[in-house]
């Protein structure tokens, strides 16, 4: 049987209009190098908004006690700011290790905090590791358990006058950055 003009042309729509919504519909995956977000994790999200941030969290610091750490929260810094976070000193090389599980949200530079790390946590809670030696072996957007490894103790960013330690924070979405060191003493 032939075509006849009209057909093939129906024929042409009809193949057009298959291609579209196999486009938009998405049954592909993601290229390689394209970073999942919440559409392409949605239940990891999910998970991380129905999941209460523990009241304990672990040192993030491998072989560091509870007492070795000090309250620091609110103490003055330079240009009038103010210390949000937790620093725990170390030395250099020593493990950081993720405090939560949750989704790695960016690894990158910054001046203040150096080689720094997000945590996307429980609770929708970020948690943020600073002044990194190195990173550990995952890239945004992989999901990390409590205890991995998120990088190395160092004195990069504004830190690099000081002795290495990681200034660890957390950050709610509410409430700005909270004071860490409840989190981390055992009371
Ligand atoms: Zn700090």
């Amino acid at each position: 049987m032939q075509f006849s003009g009209l057909q093939y042309r129906r024929w042409q729509q009809a193949s057009l209009v298959g291609l579209l919504i196999t486009i938009l519909t998405g049954c592909q995956r993601p290229e390689s190098g394209q970073q999942p977000g919440m559409f392409q994790l949605p239940m990891e999200y999910l998970y991380l908004m129905q999941t209460p941030l523990p009241a304990q969290l672990p040192v993030p610091v491998q072989g560091v006690k509870p007492q070795q750490i000090a309250d620091t929260w609110g103490a003055a810094r330079s240009q009038g700011r103010s210390h949000e976070g937790v620093d725990i000193f170390a030395k250099r090389g020593t493990p950081v290790l993720s405090t939560t599980e949750g989704m790695v949200m960016s690894v990158g530079i910054n001046t203040l905090g150096g080689n720094v790390v997000w945590v996307l946590g429980p609770d929708m809670s970020r948690h943020y590791y600073a002044h990194l030696e190195s990173y550990g072996q995952f890239k945004k957007g992989d999901w990390i358990k409590a205890g991995d490894v998120i990088g190395y103790v160092g004195n990069s960013g504004n830190a690099r006058t000081t002795p290495p330690h990681l200034h660890y924070g957390i950050y709610r979405n509410a409430e700005g950055a909270i004071n860490p060191y409840p989190y981390l003493s055992r009371k």
